[in-house]
């Protein structure tokens, strides 16, 4: 087998190479590669059982745990397309994704299951479905960790417990080529109803490939997983990467501060990837210390804006430079980061952090209104083209065209590109405010915000005004235990931008909204600006 052609392929040669190595480590189980390999087997067997067919779809709604990666790797086994969803989302936001999708099967905790899932997969054209305890791996009690008594089997997957119990065989024949579609990732929707980008097995493979090698992480490195598995950084930049290096990936549920720090004294992680602001929550505590960041040889941080302040912040007190990267869920995680041994340059004029260099085999460019390319330091889009770039959305023809006009992909932020090919992200071109007729990006606001000691999360939108048009509106949470008020946030902030940027209002919120990636939402700030108009 050769490993690059999909991570089912590089399972296999992780067997082959460190059968016994622990793959997965949830709380007190264990799962070795061997384990992982049988257990996963036994799926594809059962999903093959139940008449799924090579490229049917399988939605699995799971937080991290060996569940997540067992209905993965077993419904890839078995040929299929997997929709990761977010176990978090509401009934009609579920229903969606299994129509537009046209979901056959479903992997789900048996509480979700139970609760309201039977009824939103009753109008969908799933079929199949498997609930976790029938993927038990009979290990320890998970109930007590996960904080919910473990509800009775759903009766309609009860035949699954013989075949997995038994360890059946993946039916033959059905391994990942290259080029098919091995995830439909329906974009967390910080812009509008989520699309589903077609991430290919080779697409995951080129980032996962990226993100493990020449990072200077030891054989058999530990990767613990901060952002969650159904998103595609958490997938990718971990999961991918750390099955791609035969590593140890440490799944802890979903994202708590203090179990992290837990997890970070226990298994001595070498690298992990999270948004910004888990980040700054694990920055927040104050039981944080330099010893539970001490295994760590890298850290890196992407899809959504790294405050140069948390940077510099995050070395002082714990040590670890964050890398930052960027990248959309279209282009498969990250299109460029920054290679370890180097930092991150920022650009003298705006402040703003640089995101890194694009990969060797991706081209990024930066182009005008009329599609030409910008000089350097000049401002405009982000298109880029390289392997790790979907082929397009599933099953929208309209919006493939537009995003991706002749394979290139048009990324809708606004960016610019230094002589030396450092990439800095602006903002979203859609997040612009114009405040009487001057440009105001909020993200430069924000890194303003985050130099303050009492801000610990920041988000900045345009909100209506009779006068200016629209007028800039800093929406704040505080870090524990600090005392700031609003006007005195206004005045740091004149004190420090063009009198037309500083924000007229603010607003301390006791936290910000946010995906389940960890990415603030400025949508749902706007609107809430828009109802207390
Ligand atoms: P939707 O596409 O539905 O709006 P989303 O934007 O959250 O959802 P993702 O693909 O997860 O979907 O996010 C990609 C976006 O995240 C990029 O277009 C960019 O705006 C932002 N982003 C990613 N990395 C960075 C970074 N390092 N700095 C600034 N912004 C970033």
């Amino acid at each position: 087998v050769d490993p690059a052609d999909s991570l089912v392929h590089a399972l296999a040669a992780a067997v082959a190479e460190a059968p016994d190595r622990t793959f997965l480590s949830y709380f007190d189980a264990r799962l070795s590669y061997r384990e992982v390999d049988g257990l996963s087997d036994s799926v594809a067997a059962h999903l093959a059982a139940r008449g799924l067919e090579r490229g049917d779809r399988v939605a699995v709604l799971l937080q991290n745990s060996p569940h997540f990666v067992l209905a993965l790797l077993g419904a890839w086994k078995a040929g299929a397309v997997v929709v990761p969803v977010n176990p978090m989302y509401k009934s009609a936001e579920v229903g969606h994704v299994l129509r537009d999708g046209e979901v056959t099967a479903l992997v789900c905790s048996d509480r979700a299951w139970e609760s309201y899932l039977r009824e939103t997969a009753a109008g969908s054209p799933v079929r199949i479905v498997l609930t976790a305890s029938e993927l038990d791996f009979q290990t320890r009690d998970d109930a007590r960790v996960l904080g919910f008594e473990r509800p009775p089997r759903a009766a309609d997957a009860d035949d699954l417990v013989a075949v997995a119990r038994q360890g059946g065989t993946a039916p033959g024949g059905r391994d990942p080529r290259p080029d098919d579609i091995a995830l439909i990732s329906y974009t967390s929707g910080t812009s509008g109803t989520p699309k589903g980008a077609t991430n290919t097995h080779a697409n995951i493979m080129h980032n996962a490939e990226r993100q493990s090698t020449g990072l200077g992480l030891p054989e058999a490195p530990v990767y613990y997983a901060l952002a969650p598995l159904f998103h595609i950084t958490g997938m990718v930049c971990q999961f991918g990467a750390c099955l791609n290096s035969a590593g140890t990936l440490v799944l802890t549920y979903r994202f708590e501060p203090g179990v992290v720090l837990e997890a970070f004294a226990e298994h001595r992680p070498h690298y992990t990837v999270g948004p910004a602001t888990a980040f700054m929550a694990l920055a927040a505590r104050p039981d944080a210390t330099r010893e539970h960041f001490a295994s760590f040889v890298n850290i890196s941080s992407g899809g959504a804006p790294v405050p140069p302040a948390l940077v510099e912040g995050f070395r002082e007190r714990f040590g670890p430079y964050i890398r930052v990267g960027y990248g959309l869920t279209e282009c498969t995680a990250p299109c460029a980061s920054v290679p370890p041994g180097l930092e991150a340059p920022v650009d003298p004029v705006s402040g703003t952090l640089s995101v890194g260099l694009p990969g060797a085999d991706t081209l990024v460019r930066i182009l005008d209104d009329q599609g030409e390319e910008v000089p350097f330091g000049e401002q405009g889009e982000i298109v880029v083209r390289g392997p790790q770039v979907i082929p397009g959305y599933w099953r929208r023809p309209e919006a493939t065209a537009e995003t991706f006009p002749d394979g290139e992909l048009r990324t809708g932020d606004i960016g610019f590109m230094d002589e030396q090919g450092w990439l800095y992200v602006v903002d979203r071109k859609k997040d612009m405010i114009n405040a009487s007729g001057f440009k105001v990006w909020p993200r430069e606001v924000e890194d303003v915000l985050y130099t303050h000691p009492a801000v610990r999360e920041a988000a900045v939108v345009g909100v209506p005004d009779g006068y200016r048009g629209e007028t800039v509106k800093a929406y704040i949470s505080l870090r524990p235990g600090a005392e700031t008020d609003p006007d005195a946030l206004a005045v740091y902030c004149k004190e420090r931008l063009a009198a037309y940027k500083y924000p007229r209002q603010v607003e301390i919120l006791p936290e910000l909204p946010k995906t389940a990636s960890g990415k603030i939402l400025r949508r749902e700030l706007r609107s809430r600006a828009h109802d207390n108009d």
